[in-house]
């Protein structure tokens, strides 16, 4: 008896072993892989990301230009943000804080434009002469 009191007024005057989540949030780990947003101004929407997800939670849609997550179906892996060739995908240092509903992150972009065709490249001519004199050369 007396050995658990002196353990609990120990307990009373330690510093709390945990936090009051979601009031106190703890700082992330250095690279600490948080919430995935897109600099959607730069997205290509090329579906790289979608294609390696291994959650299939990313769904791009190539002719509406928009881009949605489930971070609800995230784990956060970081994959996509590998492979995005433009490298508009990043992880936000910070978690995600727990909420009611469930919702997507739904982005809408822009199309970027089709570059116009431009003229052919033209090889460069090469002087070609049937005759060895229009080349200038001497006769022996
Ligand atoms: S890989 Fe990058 S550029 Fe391609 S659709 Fe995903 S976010 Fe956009
Ligand atoms: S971090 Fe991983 S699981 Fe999350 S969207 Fe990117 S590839 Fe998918």
């Amino acid at each position: 008896m007396l050995f658990f009191t002196k353990t609990a007024l120990g307990n009373l005057l330690r510093k709390y072993s945990t936090r009051m989540y979601p009031h106190v949030v703890r700082e992330p780990f250095k690279d600490a892989r948080g919430e995935l947003y897109n600099e959607i101004d730069k997205c290509i929407f090329c579906m790289k990301c979608s294609k390696v997800c291994p959650s299939q939670c990313i769904t791009v849609n190539n002719k509406a230009a928009t881009w949605e997550c489930d971070p609800f179906a995230c784990v956060y892996c970081g994959v996509c943000v590998e492979n995005c060739p433009v490298s508009c995908l990043h992880m936000k240092p910070a978690y995600r804080k727990a909420v009611y509903n469930r919702e997507l992150i739904h982005m809408q972009g822009e199309l970027k434009k089709k570059k116009t065709a431009s003229a052919p490249k033209t090889t460069p001519e090469v002087a070609t002469a049937a005759n060895p004199d229009d080349l200038g050369e001497s006769p022996e």
